[in-house]
């Protein structure tokens, strides 16, 4: 059985696809009777699909978005 240290060192290439059958056999073993490594690996794919939700380039006019969105709050909420 792989130690906790072996899973995580694998888990990003389980959640890419990029282990041999026997490696992955192993860690659904570890998985199995680790309730700390699948909360880990839980965590872990929800980061990729939040990466994977962003877009490539950075958004262009994201400061003036910003800018635009801080000024109707102003004018929403006049202090
Ligand atoms: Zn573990």
């Amino acid at each position: 059985m792989l130690t906790c240290k072996e899973q995580v060192a694998r888990s990003s290439d389980y959640l890419d696809g990029q282990l041999s059958f026997r490696e992955k056999w192993m860690v659904r073993h570890h998985l199995m009777f680790c309730p700390n490594c699948r909360r880990f690996i839980r965590q872990m794919r929800l980061m990729q699909a939040t990466l994977k939700a962003l877009p490539e380039q950075p958004v262009e006019g994201i400061d003036d978005l910003a800018e635009r969105l801080a000024e109707q709050r102003r004018k929403d909420n006049p202090l």
